[in-house]
């Protein structure tokens, strides 16, 4: 058996490892001509870790990740603590610690283990047809490759999605830019082994480890959709943007590089449950496109990527059936999480200020047993959880 898959980012490269180890020939071709993702580093939690492990790179995967032993809140303007507590109930319920990690190593790891010279860079596809015996994909330089299954691993504007739903999905901004980056830790910002955040008018000011005594940084700012932007001005939007924050934020915003801040506008889109066409099937965020607000996007592609493993496992000569299998095990975990991050989203960026300002006294009594109740809520529910 054939596979082709569309995209060589973290939901394409986990597919192409899944199915590699099932004995199906696999064909990755991705339109950049490196390795260069888009924003520097996410948290990769528990139920994408034990997706990690599953294809194989338990070691790998640890020698990336940052070591969060703690959570903290803290107030955005005083820098006073909300609320600390420990990440050992959450590694203990769940049974295996999250990594966040530099988007560019996650990727050069899966790469790797893939076979980095055996990814087609520069091939962007222009489109899909599907057939009786295979589908079919042709590229922009005029070549095609037809395959027993096309796998769309074809990112956020997936123009695949197009061809599955028959009609294009419109995405929704989320009404917030998010600026990110890496930065050598700092005590003055936050503890080295903790994951900090500072909150305050539906803002928010994030550090986390990630390996190589590094912070994965990152700032919310509600905005409109499109506000002028020049390039490499991170610091000055930020210093004018957090002017009243506290020493911690101001601390960040100095040490930060702006040529190398990312500035992404935060989209998703409404869930929906019909993932495959034929011989075709969607993976990742071209099938879920979620806000980052639970960190679970890339953890939704790796457990595809599993899932759609298990199903050519339990059908192996049977493209229908296994498709099938992969979209009734797929749709409504992933679109549950497309919907809890879009609360959090609400209520983390002052949707409604009223429930904002509840969360934030929240926050003040809170011991970590709610916390750590709604991320484990986010971790279970994947084929390995
Ligand atoms: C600010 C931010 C923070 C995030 N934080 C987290 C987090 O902490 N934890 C988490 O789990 N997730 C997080 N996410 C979500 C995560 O980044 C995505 O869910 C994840 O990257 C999806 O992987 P993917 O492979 O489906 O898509 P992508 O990573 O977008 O990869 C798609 C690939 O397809 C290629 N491609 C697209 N079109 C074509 C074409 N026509 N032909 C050939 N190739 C094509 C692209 O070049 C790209 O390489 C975050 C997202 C954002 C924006």
């Amino acid at each position: 058996m054939k596979a082709v898959i569309i995209g060589a980012g973290m939901g394409g490269l986990s597919a192409a490892i899944a199915l590699k180890q099932l004995g199906i020939d696999v064909t990755v071709y991705e339109q950049v001509t490196e390795n260069k993702p888009v924003g520097a580093a996410i948290s990769v939690w528990s139920n994408g870790v034990k997706c990690l492990n599953h294809l194989g790179l338990a070691e790998e995967t640890a020698a990336l990740g940052g070591i969060v032993d703690s959570m903290s809140y803290l107030d955005g303007f005083t820098g006073d603590t909300m609320c600390r507590f420990s990440m050992a109930p959450l590694i203990d319920e769940v049974g295996q610690r999250p990594y966040p990690v530099a988007r560019a190593e996650l990727q050069l790891m899966l790469m790797e283990a893939y076979g980095y010279a055996d990814i087609n860079f520069g091939k962007k596809m222009i489109s899909v047809t599907d057939g009786p015996d295979a589908a079919t994909v042709e590229f922009a330089d005029g070549t095609i490759d037809s395959a027993d299954v096309v796998i769309a691993a074809d990112g956020a504007k997936s123009r695949t999605r197009d061809y599955v739903l028959g009609t294009p999905a419109q995405r929704r901004y989320a009404g917030y830019v998010n600026f990110n980056g890496l930065v050598a830790a700092d005590d003055e910002i936050g503890p080295a082994t903790e994951w900090t955040t500072y909150v305050g008018d539906g803002r928010r000011v994030s550090v986390m480890p990630v390996a190589g005594d590094r912070f994965y940084f990152f700032f919310d700012v509600p905005m409109p959709a499109d506000a002028p932007y020049e390039r490499g001005s991170a610091r000055e939007v930020l210093t004018a943007e957090f002017a009243d924050w506290a020493p911690g934020v101001h601390k960040l915003i100095a040490a930060l590089d702006p040529a190398a801040t990312n500035r992404v506008e935060i989209f998703d889109l409404d869930p929906f449950h019909t993932w495959v066409a034929g011989r075709v099937a969607l993976l990742g965020d071209a099938a879920h496109n979620t806000t980052p607000d639970i960190g679970q996007g890339g953890c939704s592609a790796m457990e595809d990527a599993v899932a759609l493993q298990f199903s050519f496992r339990d059908h192996p000569d049977n493209v229908s059936a296994a498709l099938a299998a992969y979209q009734s095990s797929r749709t409504e975990r992933a679109a549950e999480l497309v919907l809890r991050a879009r609360k959090r989203c609400d209520v983390t960026h002052a949707k409604d200020p009223a429930k904002t300002a509840a969360w934030y006294d929240e926050l003040r009594h809170e011991d970590g047993t709610n916390i750590i109740a709604g991320i484990v809520g986010n971790i279970v529910g994947g084929p390995l959880t």
